[in-house]
């Protein structure tokens, strides 16, 4: 018999005998009833950077889709595979959920192989060298400006594919007319690791102002 690795059980032990034991009746009734979390977020698959944890949500609270650098695709209805637009799909039009959070992080992996294509061992056949060519546009004006570091250029283009991928959400017409309607408000979010910041966009200019946790 196959094991999952000791360190993912051990977890899994303490899960049960803490929140699980703690919130028995939570999840008994999110089992009952279904789930219907208000948000949506989409954030980054980087280990360091789970929603769940910044927001210290319960169960049955978050919708999450991750994937590399948490980005958005434009709605295309072209028959292919599209797990994210699946999701999004399923979160508005099912879970009818109220809010959606494009969530970017700092030191973000998919950013920096965006801003150097030669930084990892990626060739243009590759899936991430592929996704990541969603922000290329973006990743080359940042890149040919000399003038920026680039620690810079790195959170420049975390920022500013957080702002494509909300436009790219407005692209779907079922996020654009519940938008309309003041039934789904669209959020973006930034979070630095190395000092627990976080950073939410501004609808109106687009910039990120640094949340106070006072
Ligand atoms: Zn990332």
């Amino acid at each position: 018999m196959s094991h999952l690795p000791e360190t993912l059980l051990a977890g899994y032990r303490n899960f049960m005998t803490g929140r699980y034991a703690a919130e028995t009746d939570r999840y008994k009734s999110l089992a009952r009833e279904g789930q219907s979390p208000e948000t949506l977020v989409i954030a980054c698959c980087d280990s360091r950077a789970a929603p769940e944890t910044i927001f210290d949500s319960g169960p049955g609270e978050l919708f999450v889709v991750r994937n590399v650098a948490n980005l958005v695709p434009p709605y295309s209805p072209d028959g292919e595979f599209h797990s994210t637009s699946a999701a999004l799909e399923f979160a508005v039009q099912a879970l009818k959920v109220k809010n959606i959070v494009v969530m970017g992080h700092g030191r973000c992996g998919g950013i920096r192989s965006a801003l150097d294509p030669n930084s990892t061992p990626l060739s243009p056949g590759d899936f991430i060298g592929k996704w990541m060519s969603l922000v290329a546009p973006a990743a080359e004006t940042v890149t040919s400006n000399t003038m920026m570091t680039q620690a810079e250029r790195q959170t420049a283009l975390e920022r500013i594919s957080i702002r494509y991928s909300i436009a790219n959400l407005r692209t779907f017409p079922c996020v654009k007319i519940l938008e309309q309607k003041g039934r789904l408000e669209l959020f973006g979010a930034w979070f630095d690791i190395s000092a627990g910041e976080l950073w939410v966009m501004d609808r109106e200019t687009g910039d990120f102002e640094r949340t106070s946790i006072a």
